[in-house]
């Protein structure tokens, strides 16, 4: 009775606070199951400030780095590792473009987001990006 061994690149996805309290859960994970990409691991949480600023540290001298620290620490947030080819690159074509208003439609940022900020959904942009990020919030043993 050996586990599966499964093939394929990992990255880390987070239903930020807005997409929790819009209540479209289930429908970013749909989203990422329709395409054949597995859920690994999950859990939901509610950052701290200094967790958010953890998080987003690459951010840190950006403009908007204390509001997107403010918003991402507001309420509940589902973070998730994603797996399967491609997942990265593919991930971010389902989530479209960081501002809703120039994301393609039928992506979740095009469906769901309010504003360039308050955009649903994060993911990792890179593979030593997802690999630092999935360390943030996961240990190797909640990954399936
Ligand atoms: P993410 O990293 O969340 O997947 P992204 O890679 O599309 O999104 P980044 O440029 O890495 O976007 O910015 C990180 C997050 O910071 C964005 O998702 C958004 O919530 C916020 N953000 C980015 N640009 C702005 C901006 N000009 N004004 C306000 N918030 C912004
Ligand atoms: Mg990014």
């Amino acid at each position: 009775m050996g586990r599966e061994q499964r093939s394929g690149e990992r990255t880390l996805s987070i239903i930020k606070p807005d997409g929790v309290s819009k209540g479209v859960i289930g429908e970013v994970i749909r989203r990422f199951e329709k395409e054949g990409i597995r859920v690994v691991a999950l859990k939901m949480l509610h950052l701290t400030k200094r967790q958010a600023e953890g998080f987003y540290v690459v951010h840190r001298e950006r403009p908007f780095f204390p509001s997107l620290t403010d918003f991402m620490s507001s309420g509940p947030i589902v973070v998730m590792v994603l797996e399967g080819d491609d997942v990265i690159a593919r991930n971010r074509t389902i989530m479209g473009a960081t501002d809703p208003k120039k994301a393609d439609s039928g992506t979740i940022r095009a469906d769901f987001a309010g504003n360039i900020e308050q955009n649903i959904v994060h993911g990792s942009d890179a593979p030593e990006t997802a690999a630092m990020e999935i360390d943030y919030f996961f240990s190797k043993l909640d990954i399936m």
